[in-house]
């Protein structure tokens, strides 16, 4: 059973639906909860986040589609924040820590925006040594597990994005290990639930990123808690593949996923009564 995606994006930022399209489209899809989570505001780069001084509009606008919608939907206000925002987040219902990017020397080298700006970074900033830069990003991502603000991680293993096959860096080296499992301790102990990413995870392979079946499989063993989300940009990816997800978070160790509510965080078991059992 789908219960809720809380991160969407919309044309707010770098979605290309209206949040009233997206609402909308999550109620065909028979959620009983949806988040709205902007991308938040980044000097160095606002071409893919909410505009500077469109916070205020952001967070007007999905609560007046709260309040028009709450007999069918409840909405939560969020936020994608990345580490290295410094916006106001008192407002949010919930906020995902995220980290697209990270100082290197005093330039913002991003992790995820093309290949060629990832491989240009790492030849420029760090001499051609991956293993430096996972480390940094690693580092980066862990300091959200002292951010009280911070609600659940998302998409933990975005350094990763463009290693499919190991193209610049073995993820089973120790280089690659000792600081995703580091991370992963400090932000399991924190009590901050990770994200199953299905964009991140599916978008390149469609059988699952391995370093994503990586990260599930540790954090299992340490009792950590995951939460499925699109990651969706437009009303189609909204929920889709969520059961693709499950399964995928079923074969690296979880039983079961959470969803947020206006309360907290509750649990949604793989193997509810409604699931149907393919018995082999
Ligand atoms: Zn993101
Ligand atoms: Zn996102």
């Amino acid at each position: 059973m789908i219960i809720g995606d809380y991160h969407t994006h919309t044309t707010y930022c770098d979605g290309v639906n209206t949040p009233e399209e997206m609402l909308k489209a999550a109620i065909e899809k028979g959620l009983k909860y949806y988040g709205f989570s902007s991308h938040s505001y980044l000097k160095y780069d606002d071409s893919w986040t909410i505009g500077k001084d469109k916070q205020e509009d952001y967070i007007k606008e999905i609560l007046d589609l709260k309040e028009k919608y709450k007999d069918k939907i409840t909405v939560l206000l969020g936020c994608e924040y990345d580490l290295l925002s410094e916006n106001d987040l008192s407002k949010f219902d919930y906020v995902i820590g995220s980290c697209h990017s990270i100082i290197k020397d005093g330039h913002y080298l991003s992790v995820d925006h093309s290949e060629k700006t990832f491989v240009e970074n790492v030849e420029k900033y760090y001499g051609g040594d991956y293993y430096a830069f996972v480390k940094d990003y690693y580092e980066l991502l862990s300091t959200a597990a002292d951010r009280k603000d911070i609600t659940f991680i998302g998409h933990f293993d975005l350094i990763s994005k463009y290693n499919l096959g190991y193209k610049y860096f073995d993820e089973d080296d120790e280089r690659y290990d000792r600081p995703m499992c580091h991370a992963i301790d400090r932000l399991a102990r924190s009590g901050k639930p990770f994200e199953l990413n299905v964009k991140a995870t599916f978008g390149i392979s469609k059988d699952g990123m391995p370093s994503t079946a990586k990260w599930l499989d540790v954090l299992s063993e340490l009792n950590g808690r995951i939460i499925i989300n699109s990651d969706a940009h437009s009303t189609v990816r909204i929920s889709a593949d969520f059961e693709k997800a499950q399964e995928f978070a079923s074969q690296n160790g979880f039983y079961s996923t959470l969803f947020l509510t206006e309360n907290g965080f509750e649990e949604n078991s793989f193997y509810s009564l409604d699931t149907e059992y393919h018995l082999l």
